[in-house]
């Protein structure tokens, strides 16, 4: 794709994990790509890792889950690179606790990130995406939607995705937009790695019992997800829409 004809993409959550594998991914599929984060300057690393393969990336600094910062960092994106046609919900925190003694902040904060960011990061796009004919929107949902002991702020919170996804593939689709939701299993990232570190465990023989349990006998890596999304933006996968695929090695119950 021409540089002039390059579609803008903005992955939140960008500057590390799967974020970053998916930014460094869309534009090696030739997309422009807006990398945002909390922390702008976070986001330097994964600017440049795109810029080294020759892609077009530019860092923007915004909290998901804030109205105005969401409504600024879309217009930012606008304004930079051209309108924002494909969108990574990929922004996310843990707050793990059993439920007794999950906080109230715990709760918010997970549903806060999660749920209201990709609510916002939707609506603030969505507007670009009409007025092109054109739009994908992948959410980040993952296996705890099925449930996870000690995750009862996330599993809502990824379960909400899946059915926030589906309606806007309804919403949407007669726009030529559709949404989708890639739900990964365990992908060796800085988050497993604060769960192994909670729960007293080396990274290393977490990964190797996680893999244990996985069909494929293996974790997950970031570009094992980025790929997934890279299927769901890509110009040709018009006709799916509303999906639910987990990247998890294996099938899940
Ligand atoms: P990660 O390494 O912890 O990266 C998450 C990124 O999101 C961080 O850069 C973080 O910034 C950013 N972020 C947090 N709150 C934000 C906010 N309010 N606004 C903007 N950015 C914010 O996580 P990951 O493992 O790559 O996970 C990426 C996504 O995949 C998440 O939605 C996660 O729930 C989902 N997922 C992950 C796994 C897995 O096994 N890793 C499995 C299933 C689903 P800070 O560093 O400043 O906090």
């Amino acid at each position: 794709m021409a540089r002039s004809e390059q579609r803008v993409a903005v992955v939140t959550g960008a500057a590390r994990g799967i974020g970053a594998a998916t930014a460094v991914r869309l534009a090696a599929e030739g997309r422009a790509v807006a990398v945002l984060d909390l922390d702008e300057a976070a986001c330097a690393g994964t600017v440049e890792r795109v810029r080294a393969g020759g892609g077009t990336a530019f860092a923007v600094g915004a909290d998901v889950s804030d109205t105005e910062a969401v409504t600024a960092a879309v217009a930012r994106v606008a304004d930079a690179l051209g309108p924002p046609v494909v969108l990574v919900n990929n922004a996310g925190v843990l707050r793990d606790n059993l439920l007794f003694r999950m906080t109230d902040s715990d709760w918010d904060t997970v549903l806060g990130v999660h749920l209201r960011g990709a609510f916002l990061m939707a609506r603030a796009c969505q507007k670009h995406m009409v007025d092109a004919g054109f739009g994908r929107i992948v959410n980040l949902s993952s296996s705890s939607a099925l449930g996870n002991r000690g995750q009862a702020n996330y599993s809502a919170a990824k379960a909400g995705l899946q059915g926030f996804t589906k309606t806007l593939a309804i919403e949407l689709g007669k726009f030529g937009i559709t949404a989708n939701a890639v739900a990964p299993g365990f992908i060796a990232t800085d988050m497993t790695a604060s769960t192994a570190a909670r729960v007293g465990v080396g990274f290393d023989d977490f990964q190797a019992a996680a893999a244990d349990r996985i069909p494929v006998r293996r974790v997950g890596r970031p570009e094992d997800v980025a790929n997934a999304v890279a299927f769901f933006t890509g110009e040709d996968a018009g006709f799916v829409s509303g999906q639910v695929l987990y990247v998890a090695g294996g099938p899940l119950d």
